[in-house]
This record gives structure tokens, C-alpha cells and sequence, in this order.
């Protein structure tokens, strides 16, 4: 199906302009031996790419995945395999980039692990299960590495596709990079869905929180699940840390939205996002089961996989993800071209000639030597919108 859109594309589209001289298309490599495309360009990415020469089969040859995993994203392999088989060189695998000015500025997402341990039921990226990890010595000589700082943005943020206290050494990893890169990097953002397990970890983040509430940030996420167990487990938590949270600030959403606790903590630089929610506010990605929908009050307001297919406004927009696979460049797409409206391809130098004429998004700097330079975000697709004034709740008693 994918081939017989590019077909139909190279006939809409035709063949514009000369091939980047940057740009040895015949050498881009075809998508990963072993590996099918999951996921399509969007059609305003694909017309750009062939105004630049290319033909939809190199397009395609390129490799585009709803996950930014190499291999099958749903094998999960045991804490002691991947510490023993999984482990990545970070500067290994970032060096051939290193030095190339076009990736000036452009880096704010990293994941340490390349998925998520923590599968909730409802995940709008789908995260894999990780199979591979950063060591945390080659993080130190990667943060350590001035051409790798002057490929980062003015903000930093660990936890896109991941969680990074899901690596034994995650707290450590979050001090070398907030030390490494003060005086360049104004804001180091830490995303982590709160789990039993990993209390005393999320308890070292907010000290840390504490000593640099300047710099760092800390957003503790709680799941969407079928059942809500972790996020009572979390209350509990809340209670049993006044020194960190003041419980009768917890507020919730006039329009219903649970437990936001935005304003509750007494840390300014600890935000905590429930996103349980009685309208229903996700379909993309990992979703609930049908029984566990029931019940929930639909709204027009959300993003609908049937509706939304064409007029995703963030599409055909990059920016770029470093994970333990690869380095990528994550294109915004529809729901048609991809279920986790992303659609990542790996990133190497002959590409790099080509895709910097994609337009970056424009919620972000613009990479000052990236040749598309910003785009522009047609619409919002349906994002939550909050409205309202936050009022106080009772914490739920656990159930
Ligand atoms: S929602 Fe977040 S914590 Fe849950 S599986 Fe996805 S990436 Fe992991």
C-alpha cells in the first residue's frame, strides 16, 4: 500500500529540481535490512523532499517508523539481558554527526533506554519495550564533548518515548547533564511516570529539583489505565511527603480534568499531570480497550483517528530525537500516515544534505544552519483545552 501511495504521489508530484549537492541519494541505505516501513511520510514532506530531486522510492528507501525502535517493538527483554546484551556507546553512536554545523541547535528530546518499561494501557507514542540502554560513561564523554553541546537547544528533555528512571543510574545521568551543560542549556526538563518502584529515585529528582530551581524541571506523569491503582499509589505518596507537597493545594479542572496538581507542590519546578479525564481526550497511539472506554463521556474536542486523518496541523513539521538506536528525525504526521501521529527516520549525513529542507517546528528555535528553516502549525487538532479556573478537591480516598 505504502509503495502504490508513492506511485500515485510521483504522478501528482513529479519530479522538481536537482538533488541536493549535499545529498548522495544513492547511498542512502534501504530502510533497515529486516525492517518494513511502519509509518508514511505526510504529503507536504514528501512534496518538499521532491522538489529537492528525490523520487518517492528513494523517499521510501529511507525507512520511516512509527517508533523510533529498531526491531520488534513489542519483545520485551529482562532487566539482567539488557544490562548485559543491551548496552549502547552514546559517543559512539553520536560521533559521526558530532561537528556536522548543519545539527547546530537542534537536539531537545534524549532517552537513555530506546522505550518505555512501563507499557501503560494508554500511550499516545506506543512506547516499545527498551532492548537496548546508554551506558552511563559513555553519556559522561558525550555530555563532555563541546561539539555535542553545540548540537543541544536552550532546553533539554529526557522522557519522550521513555522514562529515564527506568535506568539504574537515570538520577545520575539527569546531574551530569544539568552540570555539563550550565551556561549553554537554560532548562533541563525531566519527564517520569511515577511507579511504586521507583519512589525513591523520583524522591532524588526533586532534591535535585531543589539545588537547581533555576534549571531543572521535573514533571511527574501519572498513567491513563484501565485501573487506577498507580494513581492512588501516587496520593499516598503526596501524603506521606509534606515536606514536598502541600496536599491542600491540589486542584482539579472545572471541566473535570482528575487531580491536577499543577499548582499543589510547593517546589515551583514540580509539576504533577493526571490526565485521567471523564471526557475522552486520546485515540492515538496505545489506546484502552473498547470496555474500558465505555462509559467514558466522548467530546468533540478530541483527536478522532477517523476525523483527524487529513488535517493534522503539526504536519509534516521536525525536529530531532536521540534514543539508544539512532539518532532521528521525528516528522509530525496524520493519523493516516502513522497510529502515533510521528513518523521517525534515522538520521546520517547523506540524509541530513536532503531532509534539512523540511520545516522545523516552530514550538521550538529554529536550528540556526537548518535550511527549511520554521514552519507553521495550521490548526490545533484537537488538543485538550483547559478552561477555567482551577478548583480545590478532596484527594480521593483510595478505593
Ligand atoms: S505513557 Fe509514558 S510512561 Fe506510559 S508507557 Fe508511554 S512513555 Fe511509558
Amino acid at each position: 500500500m505504502f509503495m502504490a501511495r508513492f506511485k500515485i504521489l510521483n504522478n501528482m508530484l513529479g519530479r522538481t529540481g536537482a538533488v541536493d549537492a549535499g545529498a548522495s541519494v544513492a547511498s542512502f541505505p534501504a530502510a533497515r535490512a529486516g525492517f518494513h516501513n511502519t509509518a508514511e511520510l505526510p504529503v507536504k514532506a514528501v512534496e518538499i523532499l521532491k522538489s529537492r530531486g528525490l523520487t518517492g522510492e528513494q523517499v521510501d528507501a529511507m525507512g520511516w517508523y512509527a517508533h523510533p525502535k529498531i526491531g520488534d517493538p513489542n519483545v520485551a527483554r529482562g532487566k539482567k539481558v539488557l544490562a548485559e546484551e543491551g548496552m549502547v556507546d552514546a559517543f559512539a553512536l553520536v560521533e559521526p554527526m558530532l561537528g556536522n554545523r548543519t545539527l547546530d541547535g537542534t537536539l531537545r528530546q534524549v532517552d537513555v533506554l530506546n522505550g518505555c518499561a512501563h507499557h501503560c494501557d494508554t500511550c499516545c507514542v506506543d512506547a516499545p519495550f527498551p532492548s537496548t540502554m546508554f551506558t552511563y560513561d559513555s553519556l559522561v564523554r558525550l555530555f563532555d564533548d563541546t561539539r555535542f553541546i553545540q548540537m543541544l537547544q536552550n532546553s533539554l528533555r529526557f522522557g519522550a518515548v521513555g522514562d529515564i528512571l527506568n535506568h539504574p543510574q537515570g538520577v545520575e545521568i539527569v546531574s551530569i547533564a544539568l552540570e555539563s551543560t550550565r551556561g549553554t542549556v537554560d532548562t533541563v526538563k525531566i519527564y517520569t511516570n511515577y511507579r511504586r518502584h521507583t519512589e525513591d529515585k523520583i524522591d532524588a529528582l526533586i532534591e535535585l529539583a531543589g539545588q537547581n530551581a533555576d534549571r531543572l524541571k521535573v514533571i511527574i506523569s501519572l498513567p491513563l489505565n484501565r485501573r487506577d491503582n498507580v494513581n492512588f499509589a501516587f496520593q499516598e505518596y503526596v501524603r506521606n511527603r509534606p515536606q514536598y507537597f502541600d496536599v491542600s493545594g491540589l486542584s482539579t479542572w472545572e471541566d473535570g480534568m482528575y487531580f491536577f496538581f499543577g499548582d499543589g507542590p510547593r517546589l515551583d519546578n514540580i509539576v504533577v499531570q493526571d490526565v485521567r479525564h471523564p471526557r475522552l481526550l486520546f485515540r492515538t497511539g496505545r489506546v484502552l480497550s473498547d470496555a474500558a472506554l465505555k462509559g467514558r463521556v466522548e467530546s468533540h474536542d478530541f483527536v478522532d483517528p477517523e476525523t483527524s486523518g487529513a488535517t493534522h496541523g503539526q504536519s509534516s513539521l521536525v525536529k530531532t530525537y536521540l534514543n539508544p538506536d539512532a539518532l532521528w528525525l521525528k516528522i509530525y504526521a496524520t493519523i493516516a500516515n502513522s497510529h502515533t501521529t510521528s513518523t521517525y527516520t534515522v538520521l546520517t549525513a547523506d540524509k541530513l544534505g536532503v531532509l534539512t529542507y523540511l520545516q522545523w517546528h516552530p514550538d521550538f528555535p529554529i536550528p540556526p544552519r537548518w535550511q527549511g528553516g520554521g514552519g507553521v502549525e495550521e490548526r490545533s487538532y484537537g488538543r485538550p483545552r483547559l478552561t477555567g479556573t482551577p478548583k480545590p478537591v478532596v484527594v480521593a480516598d483510595k478505593k
